[in-house]
């Protein structure tokens, strides 16, 4: 049988009511140098036991008479050394029916104790004014000597927590907390219940748990931060939107797109790129200050959330604020030149525009695209139906391909006339998508989605190719002086594969470049980049030649007038529905023009007086609507081909 005494762990029946040790092992004696068991017995403890360990203990003997095990960090001081044990604590009856605690001491290395001090339990007792009436020898060595109140260790408010807690039903408090210790501030786990023997006092153990919680802290932060950039991720955005919605604080939100970030990204290297998030995220904080929480969610996608009070209704403004800052110039190092960048933003705010915080969410990012489609570097705020909007883009943009495939696109056809006598000079080509099953797509949603999607190539690669095949009937019609416009998107150019495509579609159809009139909108051509200019140079050089399509429309449109040795104009209908308010302004670009050496095309024609009016003042050029009233229908239904003409059934 194994004897009690042989065993190498201590143990000892602790007889708490009367302050003595009951009964103890060999070990037990050597751990609390005792030359015997009666010498152990008889040593009074009273004196040593501070009234809040003994509180402690009493409150222990609740416990086990549940049956239950207590274990954590004991300071014991057998005759004046302190030694710190692990213990584990457990009830156990006398002979007089009384409960008494069985202590085992976990084998523990001194060297141990010293690395796991931190482990040791503080123990306090605390009157209702939380002025400390006793602590043990650890707590003092924790917190030093000049606590002398609770309010001196810890926060009003958890303080006012711990009293609402004692006074509720569990009557106990538990928290962790982060307090100044004699070496810094460390983590504790902190627990306070009532005095069972005093009315109104506390006892208030505390444990350090320090380097856990600090894992636990760091794994927590990994879990909600952005690695590269330090602002929160995904995770820490739906948190902390969370917070202000169950609070029902009003907020809104900028979703932040960095318009060309991945050009950067690839041109660059992914250090550049990075370096630019960090930037982007700095320039962020300076932006929101402590007011707002940032958070990272995609790749060059930036979330912004502050509350409605921190800009006093005007959002506006701080949006704008936004845009600026992240909009510019960003040095990277000293061997690139600094990049430039300009970010398009989404608003949405809640409440009013979702309750859920996944649609809130999906609400800015849908105004985000609405504002990189009108041109980016703005911010937009969220409207009721633009979310059905982004979904329908999306839905087209999976079509495309298919389209493409099942040859479901269709030219149609509009003439410019030279209104000296009436013949057609050019014909332009429009692409149309009849009976999609998306309702109607009109050319310039189709366009549009297909540049954002990255389909325009091929779907311009088709048009290039079906127009000049069909081009052969119009010359039929019209005499070989005619020539062919198409459409240039400026991403096409930037897919580098318009030369390509062009040729292609020329060389397949047996025609020139001689026989083209490329059109380009301002947006298209942009003076300062390279990639655009030696595009175009080169098709000089093949003999294209060009028209700056919806002229006026840009903001500094005179000055793109002679970026291009364009040969023709063609002036925005805008101008044209504008007419009859004055003919100044065309007359007046009329003249610009032409003192350049180019040719101006009025657009959108729809009356007869507009076509006399500019003709009144030797503007020949036209196209539009008008050119197919009935009277001049009749002329182009004796177009025996397949042809479709824009506005006729
Ligand atoms: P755009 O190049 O300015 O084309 C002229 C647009 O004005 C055409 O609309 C045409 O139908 C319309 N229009 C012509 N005459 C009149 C008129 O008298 N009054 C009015 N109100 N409108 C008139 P559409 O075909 O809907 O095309 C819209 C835009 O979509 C085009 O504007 C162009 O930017 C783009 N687009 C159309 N087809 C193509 C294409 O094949 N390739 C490319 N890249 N873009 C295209
Ligand atoms: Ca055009
Ligand atoms: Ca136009």
């Amino acid at each position: 049988m194994l004897d009690i005494d042989q065993l190498q762990t201590p143990i000892w029946i602790y007889d708490i009511d009367n302050y003595r040790i009951h009964w103890a092992n060999e070990s037990a004696l050597t751990l609390w140098h005792a030359s015997s068991l009666e010498e152990l017995t008889a040593r009074d403890f009273q004196e040593g036991t501070s009234d809040a360990v003994q509180h402690t203990l009493l409150n222990y003997l609740d416990d086990f008479a549940l049956g239950k095990r207590i274990c954590h960090w004991w300071q014991l001081s057998p005759k004046g050394k302190a030694k710190d044990v692990y213990c584990q604590f457990s009830g156990v009856y006398l002979d007089d029916g009384r409960l008494a605690m069985l202590v085992e001491g976990l084998h523990v290395e001194r060297a141990e104790i010293a690395a796991l001090v931190s482990g040791t339990i503080m123990i306090c007792l605390f009157n209702e004014q939380f002025e400390l009436l006793s602590a043990n020898p650890s707590f003092r060595q924790q917190f030093g000597t000049d606590i002398h109140n609770l309010a001196d260790l810890i926060p009003v408010d958890e303080l006012v927590k711990i009293d609402r807690q004692l006074a509720g039903k569990d009557k106990f408090y538990e928290q962790d907390i982060c307090l100044q210790c004699a070496d810094g501030n460390r983590w504790h786990s902190v627990e306070v219940r009532l005095s069972e023997t005093t009315a109104g006092d506390f006892v208030v153990s505390f444990q350090d748990i320090h380097e856990r919680k600090s894992r636990e802290l760091e794994l927590q932060q990994m879990a909600t931060h952005d690695v590269l950039t330090g602002v929160f991720n995904r995770k820490g955005l739906f948190q902390r939107m969370k917070l202000l919605h169950e609070k029902q604080t009003p907020f809104s939100i900028y979703y932040i797109d960095l318009d060309g970030f991945k050009p950067i990204n690839d041109g660059f290297g992914h250090a550049v790129g990075d370096s630019l998030l960090c930037q982007v995220a700095s320039r962020l904080r300076r932006c929101t200050g402590d007011d707002g929480d940032i958070s990272r969610i995609g790749g060059d996608e930036f979330v912004v959330i502050l509350p409605e009070a921190c800009v006093d209704d005007y959002f506006d403004v701080f949006a704008t604020a936004l845009v600026q800052s992240l909009s510019g110039q960003y040095k990277i190092s000293d061997d690139i030149p600094p990049v430039v960048l300009s970010v398009s933003v989404g608003v949405a705010s809640y409440p009013r525009d979702d309750d859920d915080l996944e649609l809130l969410l999906a609400d800015a990012d849908a105004a985000m695209y609405m504002a990189k489609g009108s041109g980016r570097r703005c911010w937009i705020q969220y409207r009721k139906g633009m979310r059905e909007q982004l979904l329908r883009r999306t839905q087209i943009s999976q079509r495309i391909g298919a389209a493409l495939l099942n040859d479901e696109f269709e030219m149609c056809y509009q003439p410019v006339f030279d209104m000296h006598d009436s013949r057609v000079v050019i014909v332009e080509a429009l692409v149309r998508w009849p009976g999609s099953e998306l309702a109607e797509v009109s050319p310039d949603e189709l366009i549009d989605v297909a540049e954002h999607c990255g389909l325009i190539g091929e779907l311009s690669s088709w048009i290039f190719y079906q127009a000049c095949q069909e081009f052969r009937a119009i010359r039929q019609r019209f005499g070989d002086q005619v020539l062919l416009s198409l459409n240039v998107s400026g991403l096409h150019i930037q897919q580098g594969r318009l030369i390509s495509d062009l040729e292609y579609a020329i060389n397949s159809a047996g025609l020139l470049p001689q026989d083209l009139v490329l059109e380009l909108t301002e947006r298209v051509i942009m003076p300062d980049s390279k990639e655009y200019s030696s595009t175009i140079d080169q098709l000089i050089g093949y003999g294209f030649s060009f028209a700056i399509d919806d002229f006026g429309t840009g903001f500094s449109s005179l000055a793109y007038l002679n970026s291009i040795p364009a040969k023709w104009v063609k002036l925005d209908r805008e101008f044209v529905s504008r007419l009859d308010k004055g003919v100044e302004t065309v007359t007046c670009i009329h003249k610009l023009v032409d003192a350049l050496g180019m040719n101006l095309i009025v657009e959108g024609v729809e009356t007869r007086w507009q076509v006399e009016k500019l003709k009144e003042h030797q503007i020949f050029y036209q196209q539009g609507y008008y050119h197919f009233s009935p009277a001049n229908l009749r002329n182009l239904l004796c177009d025996q081909s397949e042809l479709k003409w824009v506005n006729v059934g």
